[in-house]
């Protein structure tokens, strides 16, 4: 029970850091952690996320069912793409979804971050995909990740947001930083007019670092001379 206590407090506090660098609006996002096998916690729906309380965090099995929840909070519908992520992950104990506004703004332009231009982006993400369009609570948004989970951490949502996956919460909001940040300094460079990527020679170097550093999680880093997956 303490354990649920503290992990409680963790999704509480990784809301309000997701507000308070506006990668949420309004009661947009939702936060997730596995307990065991069978159960996760998750955040309500209609509430922001940036004042969340543990009476409002949802505790359900992975066939849907809620096992603990305060009768007026409810998990969002977009808990449907975290129950298909912990089915097909057992390495993944924490989910971030949001919609920080320059990677969203990638998704909403229709352009996947696949190319090289930023060491820790290339270490810790790869290349982050863009997940086809998916009407709002329905399965059509958990299947749009089938064909990404098995390669990628970070996956962008066509015209609605992100997704970030980790060995735990800390390390999938992470991802989330690390994707806002990549995408917007990729911005501002499309502003400036001209992005130099890293060489193919210094990308195979950062390949080699992936390998020393044993990172935990999935990337796919795209080469010329063709993709290398962890
Ligand atoms: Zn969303």
């Amino acid at each position: 029970m303490s354990n649920d206590k503290e992990q409680k407090n963790l999704i509480i506090e990784i809301g309000k850091k997701l507000w308070q660098k506006s990668f949420v609006a309004s009661n947009d996002g939702n936060i997730s952690i596995r307990l065991n096998d069978e159960e996760i916690l998750t955040t309500p729906t209609g509430v922001s996320k940036g004042f969340m309380t543990e009476e409002m965090i949802i505790k359900m099995k992975l066939n849907g069912e809620i096992i603990n929840s305060n009768g007026k909070f409810k998990p969002s519908s977009e808990v449907k793409m975290h129950i298909e992520v912990y089915k097909r992950r057992s390495d993944v104990n924490g989910i971030v979804h949001s919609h920080p506004p320059y990677a969203t703004s990638f998704s909403v332009s229709g352009i996947p971050l696949n190319n090289n231009i930023l060491p820790e982006a290339v270490l810790f993400l790869g290349a982050v995909p863009l997940a086809k369009y998916g009407t709002p609570s329905t399965d059509e948004v958990p299947n749009s990740l089938i064909p990404h989970l098995k390669t990628s951490d970070a996956i962008l949502l066509e015209n609605h947001g992100s997704i970030t996956v980790g060995i735990d919460l800390l390390s999938a909001y992470h991802k989330t930083e690390t994707l806002e940040h990549f995408s917007t300094i990729y911005h501002h460079a499309l502003q400036l007019g001209n992005v130099n990527s890293i060489s193919e020679e210094k990308v195979q170097e950062l390949i080699e670092l992936r390998r020393k550093m044993n990172l935990p999680g999935r990337a796919l880093i795209k080469t010329e001379s063709g993709n290398v997956q962890f």
